[in-house]
């Protein structure tokens, strides 16, 4: 069953959302060549506890971390470790998720680590513009399909490979809710309402779909070790248009 959220709850996922959103705001600031993927989940896993939230991912089926940090071909569900030390030209995708008023926020972001070369550029720039041409669709009356065709339409204009494992999913007192959103057509039928919340979250990658899970059980790569990125934002279906809820509050 597909919840649809009242008012109260809106308004908690709402600020559970905005510090999503301000931890993301750090991880911009902090994100650079020296820094440990363990460094970056403390500086996380400070800006939610002083904002009084809970780190959603920490213990989540035993996660190590606060943040999920997948560097170039990582896909997802990267662990933060003192021994991973960015450099000059990866890139990272920093996965968050805060727990406030018993609701859950989560969004995930590609970073670049100082310079990087212009198909990585072009690939975080192309993932980006999948995630707003799916949010778009995130409207009363349109289909969970709209949502997944729209993303696979710029994936596949740019010959990118779509990780076919994972996807979006609804959002609320837990992380994962129904319903599961696949990032490409599936002849999904399923009706959007008005108060769905859903990570829309499209992976794309340079080079083919296929991934494959590290020994770490948790950390997930591409196939053919070229790189990926991760865009997600939790957005809600209104009577008008889409809201996106991990953006920082005015
Ligand atoms: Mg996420
Ligand atoms: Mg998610």
């Amino acid at each position: 069953m597909i919840n649809r959220k009242s008012k109260d709850d809106i308004k908690r996922l709402r600020h559970a959302g905005h510090i999503v959103a301000l931890v993301h705001q750090k991880m911009k600031e902090v994100v650079e060549p020296g820094i440990s993927t363990l460094e970056l989940d403390s500086i996380a896993t400070k800006v939610i506890k002083e904002n009084r939230a809970i780190p959603t991912f920490l213990g989540y089926q035993g996660f190590p971390g606060s943040i999920c940090t997948s560097i170039n071909e990582q896909v997802v569900h990267g662990i933060p470790s003192a021994d991973v030390i960015l450099k000059e030209g990866d890139i990272i995708s920093i996965d968050v998720g805060a727990t406030y008023g018993g609701f859950v926020g989560d969004s995930a972001w590609t970073y670049a680590v100082g310079k990087i070369s212009e198909e990585k550029q072009k690939l975080m720039k192309v993932t980006e513009e999948a995630l707003y041409a799916g949010i778009a669709q995130m409207r009363a009356g349109n289909v969970l399909d709209d949502i997944s065709g729209a993303i696979e339409a710029v994936a596949n204009r740019e010959h990118y490979g779509i990780v076919r494992q994972y996807g979006g999913h609804g959002v609320g007192r837990t992380m994962h809710e129904e319903p599961f959103l696949y990032n490409y057509r599936v002849g999904d039928h399923t009706l959007i309402k008005q108060g769905y919340v859903i990570a829309i979250e499209p992976m794309l990658n340079l080079g083919c779909d296929e991934v494959v899970v590290a020994a770490d059980e948790w950390t997930v790569s591409t196939a053919d070790n070229k790189a990926s990125a991760h865009f997600e934002h939790t957005v809600l279906a209104t009577d008008d248009e889409p809201m996106i809820m991990t953006k920082l509050m005015e």
